[in-house]
């Protein structure tokens, strides 16, 4: 016997309808590429996003055509997110860090037909606007007076005249849940990037999970500034659920050092905020060399790489502002598992619950997880047996763009390449990147807990460890760290500082001090780049034991 129940399909275009008519005052402020702070309502959002279709069908885009940008968080972008995967367009948010001759090949595999971009980037997309295959709409994303004077670009395009000259009144189509809504690239560290195309259905599905309380905990009384950008994973899909709940939206633009954070978070009052590790570093480092409070802030969500708890005391020890802990993947769309404290771990005494909320966290409901070994048999959850990590779910890739890389799939799993444990209450603990692992003498050696403890050393700044080549063990870990300004740190204080804080044989054997040290397009170390170049140093200064 079947429900009785509508059946409505879960599109992106609801979410918008959704804010309009129920939180239409509510607030979207942006810091904007010309420099000014601009605010309008989540009314007007929907009326530009509506501008924005007719634009589309007027420059004659296909009806599911995937359709480039490459911009900041701002209002602009919003648009763009609801603007084109509304009317069944798909949005492909293209990441401008990547060196031009990736962003070509992406755009190009992505078959783009049009590309909107913010004009600090105008460089890249000049760099490209002759060499892709499919792009024939260039779109700056400025009003006239901002477009650039002479450009490379034949044919460039200004937003603000487009939406001038469309109409306001379009119907948003109904059409299958399952068709796409937007499309972002892996960062590719391994071969060629790979499509990972969401649909509507899983976008929602996902918005509705990462606003849960124990998840990215969103509601109408939010005043939320996605650091984490709109070009990466849908910046954890944060743009979607501030309309699903009516959060007050506060976009950073290019700003995104500790300085124009910490002025925007006072400004508007900002009492969430989500972004990666390094990101928070500059803004913890401007904040305590300027002896600042935070005044409304109240929380921070922590991910995309492991956020040492050095960072997470600082938090909340000294700023009251509490840290989540959260871990995900572009192919999970990205939120799989959350840090959230159960009741009973309230209690711990600090030390312990420091020691829980530097787990990445239990799964959000709808992600499914379980760690296997290296012949797929599972392991159990006793906090101390690491395995792959595996995970499945509606809002989990099933294949990439075009096929690419065959099907990743295991049993219907995604396997995440990500090792780690989990314990008894369902918390996971990453220990490492399966490339990333140091495998010394046989045994494996978690390079994450090494640079967690390099981190709360007051002398460091940033610490990345790496598997080095080693004449007796194979591999040993190598520690490469950039000290704080102005202070004094010899390697041996350094080296000695691991002393009863870990496994002996887990010591790192070295330290390689250096400026900085390489991220990559989505604020991640790169330690395939620090391989390289560090790799071998062992072979030449350790005394083989
Ligand atoms: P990306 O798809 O580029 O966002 O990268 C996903 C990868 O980032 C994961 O597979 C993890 O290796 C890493 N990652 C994400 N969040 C965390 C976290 N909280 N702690 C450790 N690693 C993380």
């Amino acid at each position: 016997m079947n429900g009785l129940m509508m059946q409505r399909a879960l599109l992106v275009s609801s979410l918008l309808v959704h804010a309009e008519r129920h939180h239409g005052g509510q607030q979207v402020v942006s810091r904007r590429v010309e420099g000014d702070v601009h605010r309008y309502s989540f009314r007007e959002m929907a009326a530009r996003s509506r501008r924005v279709a007719n634009v589309m069908d007027a420059l004659g885009i296909g009806p599911e055509a995937r359709v480039g940008t490459l911009a900041w968080n701002g209002y602009r972008h919003l648009e763009l997110y609801y603007g084109v995967s509304g009317a069944g367009r798909v949005l492909h948010t293209l990441n401008p860090r990547l060196h031009p001759d990736q962003m070509a090949w992406i755009a190009d595999h992505a078959e783009d037909e049009a590309l909107f971009f913010d004009l600090s980037f105008l460089p890249q997309v000049e760099a490209i606007a002759a060499r892709v295959k499919t792009i024939r709409h260039f779109v700056a994303l400025c009003d006239r007076g901002h477009m650039p004077a002479a450009s490379a670009i034949p044919g460039l395009l200004c937003y603000e005249d487009l939406l001038a000259a469309a109409s306001d009144a379009y119907a948003w189509p109904e059409f299958d849940e399952h068709r796409a809504s937007s499309l972002c690239y892996t960062s590719g560290t391994t071969g060629n990037p790979k499509g990972v195309l969401y649909s509507h259905r899983s976008t929602l599905l996902h918005c509705y999970a990462a606003a849960l309380p124990d998840s990215l905990n969103c509601s109408a009384r939010d005043t939320i500034l996605p650091v984490v950008p709109m070009f990466h994973v849908n910046a954890w899909g944060l743009p979607y659920a501030a309309c699903m709940v009516g959060a007050r939206l506060v976009l950073p633009g290019p700003g995104l050092d500790g300085r124009s954070l910490y002025e925007l978070f006072e400004s508007e009052g900002v009492t969430v905020s989500a972004g990666v590790p390094t990101v928070w570093q500059g803004l913890l480092a401007h904040v305590e060399t300027h002896g600042l409070r935070f005044s409304t802030m109240r929380r921070t969500i922590i991910g995309g790489s492991a956020c040492p708890p050095a960072m997470m005391r600082a938090f909340q020890e000294r700023h009251a502002v509490d840290v989540l802990h959260a871990w995900g993947m572009t192919e999970i769309s990205p939120l799989g598992t959350a840090c959230a404290l159960k009741r009973h771990q309230l209690e711990l005494p600090a030390a312990e619950r420091y020691r829980v909320q530097a787990k990445q966290g239990r799964a959000v409901f709808g992600v499914d997880i379980k760690i296997v070994d290296d012949a797929g048999r599972e392991l159990p959850w006793d906090g101390q047996t690491s395995g792959e990590l595996l995970v499945r779910g509606p809002w989990i890739v099933s294949g990439y763009l075009n096929g690419e890389g065959g099907s990743p799939l295991v049993d219907g799993w995604f396997p995440t390449g990500d090792v780690c444990t989990i314990d008894a209450d369902g918390f996971m603990l990453i220990t490492d990147r399966a490339k990333d692992v140091i495998k010394s003498g046989g045994e494996w050696i978690g390079s994450i807990e090494l640079e967690n403890i390099a981190m709360s050393h007051p002398a460091v700044a940033m610490a990345a460890c790496i598997a080095a080549r080693h004449p007796k063990w194979d591999e040993r870990p190598l520690l490469v760290v950039v000290r704080r300004p102005g202070v004094e740190l010899a390697k041996q204080d350094l080296l000695n500082f691991y002393t009863g804080r870990i496994a002996r044989w887990w010591t790192p054997d070295d330290v390689v001090f250096v400026d900085s040290i390489p991220l990559g397009a989505t604020g991640k170390m790169l330690k395939n780049r620090l391989r390289e170049q560090h790799g071998e140093h062992l072979m030449t200064t350790a005394v083989p034991a």
